[in-house]
């Protein structure tokens, strides 16, 4: 493959864009390859190369790169009558109307412009609701770049996880394992009473795609509620993904007090969300004391091309086709691994996916899960699947990233840039695709 005109854009973006990049992630080693345009399932480069896409702009883009027709239609004929006013339209109460009545939790619910305004607003809201000021957060849990969550370390020990937050702000903030019951437990016999919410991901979805053990997300509904603490579930990546139309929250069975949203609600346009229970939403300002603006929020292109994008998965078998394929390349990358690398953990559900670098394993691998860990206590390899974020920081991340997704590069394949992030099929992927990724696989892995 040759690269010659990205890595000349790169130079040139390396001098007036920090990192040559608008977001961290997009660094690929030893350069990224720039986009030129999309098509389908597939991204063509730069220098004409095509890749057929699993990063799906990490998580918005449910059909590929091609807006269905209505959706198209939706944003053009929004963008042209003028892009947006300053005033309310209709298309927001639209798509408000919509979340409200499929999503279990929410019966209100706010547009803002990013999953980490969506996280920002969210923490604002529960402690404006509650009065308190901790706030419980998974380690490698991810609610975007914000002050109160970029924390590492454990109950009593936290820091801020990068330069230019201020220790004061990490010490409002308390990380635990997740799936792990006795330390949240511990944490709400001490502090209980100072904390404003619980806000997690139902699944971690930016550090492996781990799912809940059995019980854990019921487990942190009860405790909050014992507490007076909100349970907060981040579905931005997870909303309208899994579990479809109800999300994640829905396929789990658990209601949480607010859920924020992004991705995928703004139909490929800059979109973010906090929905929740009437009482605690109308906390917001206008009509409660807890501050929330935004110049761009509810921007009707965005509202239109998040409401059709929606409308259009009700409509059509779009998660079943996405969940169909998601779950085949799973079970495709599952016997190969158990063939070439048993130590290997294939993970995700629904229409997400990744191969996690685990080491180590049981040596009979019958009766394993055979479509992506589900967790699942009978199963040989429950002690050796990755449960939280320090068995994903044990796997083999170089390797991934180094030689691994070099080479599925090199075979057309574009994956998410390191071991962390979620892969998505979408509803361009088809049959032959997944064949042809399973493929590239056998031959890297
Ligand atoms: C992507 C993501 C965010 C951040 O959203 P941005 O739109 O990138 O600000 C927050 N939480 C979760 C769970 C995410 O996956």
């Amino acid at each position: 493959m040759n690269h010659d005109e990205s890595r000349s854009l790169y130079d040139r973006a390396l001098s007036v864009i920090p990192g040559g990049v608008n977001s961290s992630v997009r660094a690929t080693r030893p350069y990224p390859f720039f986009v030129e345009r999309g098509d389908g399932a597939h991204v063509v480069d730069a220098d004409g190369n095509r890749y057929l896409d699993y990063a799906m702009g990490y998580g918005p883009l449910l059909y590929g790169h091609d807006m269905p027709d209505p959706v198209r239609s939706a944003v053009q004929s929004h963008a042209s009558e003028g892009p947006m006013y300053g005033a309310p339209t209709e298309v927001e109460v639209e798509h408000a109307e919509f979340v409200a009545r499929h999503v279990p939790s929410v019966e209100m619910i706010r547009f803002v412009n990013s999953g980490t305004e969506a996280t920002v607003s969210a923490v604002r809201l529960a402690r404006g609701y509650t009065g308190r000021d901790k706030i419980v957060v998974m380690q490698g849990g991810y609610h975007g770049a914000q002050e109160s969550t970029l924390v590492e370390g454990e109950p009593g020990d936290v820091h801020p996880s990068t330069s230019g937050i201020p220790e004061s702000f990490a010490e409002q903030t308390i990380p635990v394992p997740f799936n792990d019951f006795e330390t949240i437990n511990q944490v709400f016999e001490a502090h209980g009473e100072d904390i404003a919410a619980v806000l997690t991901e139902p699944i971690l979805g930016n550090n492996g795609i781990v799912l809940p053990v059995d019980g854990y997300l019921e487990h942190l509904r009860d405790v909050t509620e014992e507490h007076g603490s909100l349970l907060v579930f981040d579905e931005v990546i997870t909303g309208f993904r899994v579990g479809g139309l109800q999300c994640a929250q829905g396929k789990f069975g658990v209601t949480p007090d607010v859920t924020t949203f992004g991705k995928i609600i703004g139909g490929g346009f800059p979109v973010g969300a906090v929905g929740g229970k009437s009482e605690i939403l109308e906390q917001f300002s206008p009509s409660g004391p807890v501050f929330q603006s935004g110049t761009f929020s509810g921007h009707p292109v965005t509202m239109a091309a998040g409401y059709e994008y929606l409308k259009f998965a009700a409509e059509n078998d779009v998660y079943e086709h996405v969940n169909r394929l998601g779950e085949k390349l799973r079970r495709g990358i599952t016997d190969i691994v158990e063939d070439q690398a048993p130590s290997y953990t294939v993970v995700g559900t629904d229409s997400m996916f990744k191969t996690i670098f685990t080491r180590g394993g049981p040596p009979d691998l019958d009766g394993a899960c055979e479509a992506g860990c589900e967790q699942r206590p009978d199963c040989p390899r429950y002690e050796h699947c990755p449960k939280d974020a320090s068995d994903i920081a044990d796997a083999e991340t170089e390797r991934w990233e180094r030689i691994f997704w070099q080479e599925m590069k090199e075979r057309g394949i574009f994956l998410t840039a390191n071991q962390f992030e979620s892969q998505f099929v979408s509803y361009a992927h088809t049959d032959e695709d997944i064949e042809e990724t399973l493929e590239a696989y056998k031959e890297v892995l």
